[in-house]
């Protein structure tokens, strides 16, 4: 999964009602968190002292800018299609 895919994931983890919205750890925020992709450096082997550029997805809060950085697995691997089809059922 790249970075796109797993930012899409996040989106419809936020929009699906059938899960639990991931928001702001903040005490009082409770802001909805946002999927967006970051840019860090990291060692290119333990002995080396050359960088390279990774790219990586957090959680942004878009109400006081706090990141978060671990993301629960299952945000990924659910099958959004299955919950698509039961919200349409149940609005029918
Ligand atoms: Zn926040």
């Amino acid at each position: 999964m790249n970075n796109k895919e797993k930012i899409e994931a996040i989106n419809k983890w936020q929009k699906c009602k059938f899960v639990h919205q991931l928001t702001c750890g903040k005490e009082k925020c409770n802001g909805v968190l946002e999927g967006k992709e970051g840019k860090g450096q990291k060692l290119k082997d333990i002995n080396s002292k050359i960088y390279i550029e990774t790219y990586f997805v957090y959680l942004d809060c878009p109400k006081c800018g706090y990141g978060q950085y671990t993301i629960p697995k299952i945000v990924y691997n659910l099958n959004y299609e299955q919950f698509e089809k039961l919200e349409k059922f149940l609005n029918e």
